[in-house]
């Protein structure tokens, strides 16, 4: 029986209401007044409901699809203006327990070399990403008690926030590891983390049992459960997502849906982030035989729907997708993108890049300055800040500034300050070029006259070598 607030699985992501909403999808993508009626309501950025999310995503009149887009752009520019996050991933170990049929780390998988980073090693990694100006990373790892356990996340967690090599540091650590008990998550919380990162991968939990054959993750409720424990533990950022391509996409969006709308209605705080991952090719994985991978169009109107449906959401794309499809989802709400990111453990340090032990094939291989280059030709201001978690805007306080739109007062000058240490560092005289002249105009668009004034004066700071000024 579904219950938005349960803290059971099988009754927050009820089956029975997911094939309802389905059905009543079908049945009304044509309704052009129910879905006209579902726009207007959208308009006003207070969210939609699992059900009225999954009419717009089914909705097949051209011109209303159309809307839909254009609404998604307007919410994106509202919301989140033209900052995008960057950050990098930073994979750890390849060891895992688990038997994922759809990811090259499964245990089963004889022929993938075995890697785990020591303190030492992550320090190298650590350094070469920092040269290259990052300052946000999320942590990616297998599931492995023996090789990876709770106190080899957290060592390398404190060993990378240690680490300071010229002008660079990492600012926040992004955790995505396995579903774990709520005394671990305290754990996390108390050495700093981020957001905390799981995906789903699908909500269908017939195909979930069938993807994840063995292992601890095979457990399909306690690893859909894993966000309630995790704010249990006093974690209140989270961050959840899908594997697009494993199930039929219609039903992992409104899985999708029906998790945020748990975590806000029981947990008190919706998910801070939503990923959209597709299933890519690796090392013993053909997308080819998973039939349900979704096209680019199909794709492109979830991320629309998830923009009109969660607008205060942000929403990350990865390296998986091509330049092409990362330019379009930017305009209809994507926030944080990564940039130069390698998928192999120890990838950031290795002359040749170590395609083998990659979790997926990069489908764009750029280097950061090339995509801060071509973010910003694109209009965008691309941002290394970090500024709400060092200043304790997170959870619900963070929700709170973010569901007034408030946050661009912050989000515009984070996003320009960082830029600026990223352009006096790191950046080739090419995009120093393009960068200062988006700092010039995008600071003349700041109507605050004290805002303006205040971020000139930290821009002036940095210049003469001051570091990490925020909003
Ligand atoms: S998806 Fe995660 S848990 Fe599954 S095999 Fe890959 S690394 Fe292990
Ligand atoms: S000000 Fe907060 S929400 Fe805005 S980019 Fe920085 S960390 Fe993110």
């Amino acid at each position: 029986m579904y219950n938005v607030k349960s803290p059971k699985a099988e009754e927050f992501i009820d089956d029975a209401e997911i094939r309802e909403t389905l059905a009543y999808a079908e049945k009304n993508k044509s309704n052009r007044p129910l879905i006209e009626s579902i726009i207007e309501k959208a308009t006003l950025c207070k969210g939609l409901s699992h059900r009225e999310a999954a009419v717009l995503l089914d909705c097949d009149i051209p011109d209303l699809v159309d809307r839909i887009f254009r609404l998604a752009e307007e919410i994106k520019q509202r919301f989140y203006g033209n900052r995008i996050v960057m950050f990098a991933p930073l994979y750890l170990s390849n060891y895992c327990v688990n038997g994922c049929i759809y990811c090259p780390y499964h245990a089963k998988n004889r022929h993938i070399p075995r890697k785990k980073l020591t303190q030492e090693e992550i320090r190298n990694e650590v350094i070469a990403l920092q040269d290259m100006g990052h300052k946000r990373l999320a942590i990616e790892l297998g599931e492995h008690p023996v090789q990876n356990p709770i106190e080899y996340v957290l060592e390398s967690i404190k060993t990378i926030y240690s680490i300071h090599h010229r002008n660079g540091d990492i600012r926040r650590v992004n955790v995505n590891i396995a579903a774990t008990s709520v005394e671990n998550y305290r754990k996390l919380k108390d050495a700093g983390i981020g957001t905390y990162i799981l995906f789903q991968e699908t909500y269908n939990k017939a195909n979930y049992e069938h993807l994840h054959p063995t292992g601890p993750k095979s457990d399909y409720a306690y690893h859909t459960e894993a966000m309630d424990r995790a704010r249990a533990g006093g974690i209140d950022d989270m961050g959840i997502g899908v594997l697009f391509g494993l199930t039929g996409y219609r039903y992992d969006f409104v899985g999708l849906m029906m998790h945020a709308e748990h975590m806000e209605a029981a947990l008190g705080v919706g998910p801070h982030t939503i990923s959209v991952p597709r299933i890519r090719p690796a090392d013993d994985i053909n997308p080819e035989e998973f039939a349900d991978a979704v096209p680019d169009d199909k794709f492109l109107h979830i991320v629309a729907v998830i923009r009109c449906a969660v607008p205060y959401t942000g929403m990350i794309i990865s390296t998986r997708e091509s330049q092409k499809v990362r330019e379009r989802v930017l305009d209809l709400g994507i926030s944080q993108i990564s940039g130069a990111s390698r998928t192999s453990v120890g990838g950031y340090t290795e002359e040749e890049r170590d395609e083998e032990t990659a979790q997926f094939d990069l489908a764009d291989k750029r280097t950061l300055d090339e995509v801060v280059n071509w973010l910003m030709n694109l209009g965008y201001i691309p941002s290394f800040c970090t500024a709400c978690y060092r200043a304790g805007r997170t959870g619900e306080r963070f929700m709170k500034i973010c569901k007034s739109g408030k946050i661009q007062d912050c989000c515009t000058p984070n996003a320009i300050l960082t830029l600026k240490e990223y352009l006096l560092d790191y950046a080739t005289p090419a995009t120093r070029e393009v960068g200062e002249k988006i700092i010039a105009r995008e600071v003349e668009k700041i109507e605050n006259e004290k805002l303006r004034a205040a971020l000139s004066e930290d821009l002036a700071k940095l210049e003469k070598g001051e570091r990490d000024l925020r909003f």
